[in-house]
């Protein structure tokens, strides 16, 4: 029998992990490489809801999610700078769970499945080639139709939630608060500027926007404006909600050039899972589900070329077909969700007739994920 080929993941995130682990589950030789090291704060809304928790079950680690931290969140309520919603069951428990835990606990996995993680590497090669898959997180992009857009977070403590998820929106930029384990709250919010007033103001220490293809996102010292952008306006719930908040300045962590034009996975010439492909509106709160579902969309076919039955190229095409069927209602409704997001009018409408009309809450909730 001849050996099975090798897979190289070009990024260590949630998919590139994922993809990993259950490559090393069917037996494949795996290389992650991943430019940064764990654990690590990322920015993220923490919140995991949708058809990855499957993902995750069917690799037995929701156990080991639990042990390490995950709590189920039930509830949400939406706010504009005037309204305020009712709390509103989810039709799905959703999972919570800080991705310094999640993302080293994935690490550590890939590692006892016998996978070969090369931690603070950067993969340099411009091109992919056979046998290499991209996980390497969202594609950076300056600005998208004149707007520049960052994202910001950070672990808060005597944050009193009247749900487990809180989303909160103005007309710069939205907010989630999750509840974590212990009491404490993860602030994260989406923010967007007029390009040219952007530079230097997204985040403590940024002087510059991004240049082409280079994401930023790295723990800044606590002496410059995030809190003061993470704390909403004065005036609004948001900024009431946070009043008496105590940040904990290490977790702080920032993201600027993001893209959130949805693109299809076979329009790329590599192999590509997770943010890679496209990156969905984080109002959703259902990237970390699509990295663990394209993921297992990416498992069998990469195993079938590894152990010689398909050849590079039909893995790549089955892997983005399969990401394509099951993303592109979704993508589309999600970014229309995030046009309406950033309508004054319509962030009003949104917080009042969504949770109160049943049939439009269920449908957002079943086209988003
Ligand atoms: C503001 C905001 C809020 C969000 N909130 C939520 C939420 O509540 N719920 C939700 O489900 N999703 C949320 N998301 C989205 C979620 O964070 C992403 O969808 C998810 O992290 C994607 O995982 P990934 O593995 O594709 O990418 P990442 O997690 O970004 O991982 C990519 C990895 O690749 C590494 N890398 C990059 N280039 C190289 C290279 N050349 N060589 C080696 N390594 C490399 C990076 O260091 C990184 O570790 C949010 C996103 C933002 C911006």
């Amino acid at each position: 029998m001849p050996a099975n080929k090798p897979i190289t993941i070009v990024g260590g995130g949630l998919a590139g992990l994922t993809l990993g682990i259950g490559l090393r589950q069917r037996a494949v030789p795996v290389t992650v490489w991943e430019a940064g090291h764990y654990p690590r704060h990322r920015v993220c809304g923490e919140f995991i809801s949708g058809k990855g928790q499957g993902t995750l079950r069917r690799l037995g680690l929701s156990e080991l999610l639990a042990r390490a931290g995950a709590i189920p969140a039930r509830t949400t309520a939406f706010f504009s700078p005037q309204k305020g919603s009712p709390v509103r069951e989810l039709s799905e428990p959703a999972v919570s769970i800080s991705r310094y835990a999640l993302d080293a606990l994935l690490a550590e996995q890939f590692r006892q499945s016998g996978g070969e993680l090369r931690e603070d590497e950067r993969w340099r090669g411009a091109e992919i080639f056979e046998g290499v898959v991209r996980a390497s997180g969202r594609r950076a992009q300056p600005a998208v139709n004149g707007w520049r857009w960052f994202g910001l977070k950070a672990h808060a403590r005597r944050v009193e939630l009247a749900a487990d998820l809180e989303m909160h929106l103005s007309p710069s930029g939205y907010l989630g608060m999750s509840r974590l384990k212990d009491g404490e709250v993860n602030v994260c919010g989406l923010f967007r500027r007029r390009a040219a007033n952007a530079q230097g103001d997204f985040s403590d220490g940024e002087t510059r926007p991004p240049k082409e293809g280079e994401a930023k996102e790295r723990p800044v010292d606590g002496r410059g404006r995030w809190q003061e952008i993470l704390r909403g306006a004065p005036g609004s719930r948001w900024h009431e909600r946070l009043a008496g908040a105590e940040f904990d300045e290490d977790s702080f962590c920032s993201v600027a050039g993001l893209s959130l034009e949805p693109h299809r996975a076979g329009a790329s010439k590599e192999c590509c899972v997770g943010d890679t492909i496209t990156m969905i509106a984080p109002v959703t709160g259902n990237g970390m589900s699509m990295a663990f579902e394209s993921a297992e969309m990416a498992m069998e076919p990469l195993a079938e070329y590894s152990g010689g039955k398909i050849s590079w190229g039909e893995a790549q095409r089955a892997i983005a077909r399969r990401c394509d069927e099951a993303f592109a209602r979704r993508l589309a409704w999600a970014a229309w969700l995030q046009r309406l997001m950033f309508l004054p009018r319509a962030q009003n409408a949104l917080v009042l007739l969504a949770p109160r009309w049943l049939w439009l809450w269920k449908l957002l909730l079943e086209r988003t994920r």
